[in-house]
């Protein structure tokens, strides 16, 4: 399954990594292990992520070449998109990719279009960076610190901290091997979980006013504003856990955060406990996931996307 990927490393020299806008644990982590990689091979990397690494992850190992904004227009041996269902998740400027180089797209989503020359999907894997740990091992890579604490962290934030259904064995074979390259597993959780500003707190406190529940308190919804962002001093990176605080909640299955983007555009993310398929909901909108978390942009008012929401949830 690795081999053309190998092949395509050994011949190559120069590789650009990107993966999702509004990166997560796991695009951050991910990119970064796999350019730590690539470096002690003697290659080239280049990492393109359209948004900034949120504070949460700074604390990882940041390789130098990393670019935001723009894509750093070049020829490269391949193009390695991590951690995207669809190219466009890369962000504007995506269509060049291809034009840039092969596309390796790698990925874990349920929804995923194979838009890559190779495509690795596995929707069982908890994370890209678990198949990306597959793909070292069979490249005999030498693990350092930095490849281990970026793919440990991954591993730890797209599980939900080992709390969601995509943990599966080989997320703790993994992280156990990778505590034995030296990561501590409480330094991890305190960086991602314990060394939040105290303006996030702030904007949670707004945001949890807007709860409300749906279908006999089995859908909770919460929804976060510019306004809110305005008053609290915060930005959308101080969202992240929000919409798993919601989920939180006894007897909810479903938990939504509609994030203002503009007035008329909305972020959604909908996370869910059990059998739930969110991923379905989210892409009736044209978005997507994983069962059990997935995300999606709606136009409309306030209104109109609540209004859509409960149609989608078949709520009257
Ligand atoms: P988020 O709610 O943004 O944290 O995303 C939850 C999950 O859904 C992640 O795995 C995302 O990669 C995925 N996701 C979020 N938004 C979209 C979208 N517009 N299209 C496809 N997948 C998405
Ligand atoms: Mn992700
Ligand atoms: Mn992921």
């Amino acid at each position: 399954m690795f081999q053309e990927i190998r092949d395509i490393i050994e011949r190559g020299e120069k590789f650009l990594i990107t993966a999702h806008i509004d990166p997560d644990g796991d695009a951050t982590g991910s990119t970064f292990s796999l350019y730590w990689v690539l470096d002690s091979l003697g290659k080239q990397p280049c990492i393109y992520l359209r948004d900034p690494v949120p504070y949460m992850y700074e604390f990882l190992p940041k390789p130098p070449r990393v670019a935001h904004g723009e894509i750093p227009e070049d020829r490269y041996d391949a193009v390695f998109a991590l951690d995207c269902g669809n190219l466009f998740r890369v962000g504007n400027g995506y269509e060049k990719l291809k034009d840039m180089g092969p596309v390796i797209n790698i990925d874990h989503h349920t929804t995923n279009e194979p838009f890559g020359i190779v495509n690795i999907i596995d929707a069982n894997a908890s994370s890209v960076a678990e198949i990306l740990y597959g793909l070292y091992k069979t490249m005999q890579v030498t693990m350092t610190y930095d490849m281990a604490i970026n793919i440990y962290t991954a591993i730890f934030t797209d599980t939900g901290s080992f709390r969601y259904s995509n943990t599966n064995s080989q997320a703790f074979l993994i992280c156990e091997e990778m505590t034995r390259c030296g990561v501590a597993p409480s330094y991890v959780a305190q960086m991602v979980h314990e060394n939040h500003p105290k303006e996030r707190f702030l904007l949670l406190g707004l945001v949890l006013a807007t709860l409300e529940t749906l279908k006999n308190d089995t859908i909770a919804m919460a929804m976060v504003t510019q306004e809110m962002f305005r008053r609290t001093n915060t930005s959308k990176e101080h969202t992240e856990g929000f919409v798993e605080s919601v989920r939180e909640i006894r007897g909810v299955d479903v938990a939504i955060l509609l994030r203002e983007i503009t007035g008329s555009l909305y972020k959604i993310s909908m996370r869910s406990k059990g059998n739930t398929d969110v991923a379905g909901i989210c892409n009736l909108f044209g978005g997507g996931g994983h069962r059990n978390a997935a995300g999606c942009t709606i136009d409309g008012t306030i209104g109109e996307v609540k209004d859509r929401l409960k149609e989608a949830f078949k709520i009257e």
